[in-house]
């Protein structure tokens, strides 16, 4: 945790390029965009990955996942949708050990993935 990248970006050490914060949440700008509209949601309390969600961390999911939505609207992708990911874990390609919600939008995505 304490060398952890996103709570270094969470505490303003590393900057980021913020499209939403609140007391449990960030949304900023992914730094190697996949698709024209990349952005990731994370929440402010360390969680390494998915499966380190525990039931008392159920709600504040739905609001993460809330925000990403609604972020993905407003970023001009109601119409067209995209892909909300997280990757978990070497095989799910988690480079970045702090759970996150990557939202992908703007082009049209390949299925399955590589
Ligand atoms: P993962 O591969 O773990 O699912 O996703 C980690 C994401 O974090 C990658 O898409 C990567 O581009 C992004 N990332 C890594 N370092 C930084 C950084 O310093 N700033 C920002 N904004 N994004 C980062
Ligand atoms: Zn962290």
């Amino acid at each position: 945790m304490g060398n952890c990248l996103f709570c270094k970006i969470i505490a303003g050490e590393i900057p980021s390029t913020k499209l939403y914060e609140d007391n449990e949440m960030l949304a900023f700008l992914d730094i190697n965009p996949m698709s024209p509209v990349h952005f990731l949601v994370i929440p402010k309390k360390h969680i390494s990955n998915l499966f380190e969600v525990d039931t008392e961390d159920a709600a504040l999911l739905g609001r993460i996942l809330n925000k990403a939505q609604e972020l993905a609207k407003t970023n001009g992708c109601e119409e067209e949708g995209g892909r909300f990911i997280i990757n978990t874990k070497s095989d799910g390609g988690q480079t970045v050990d702090h759970l996150h919600i990557h939202f992908l939008g703007g082009r049209k995505l390949g299925w399955p993935p590589g």
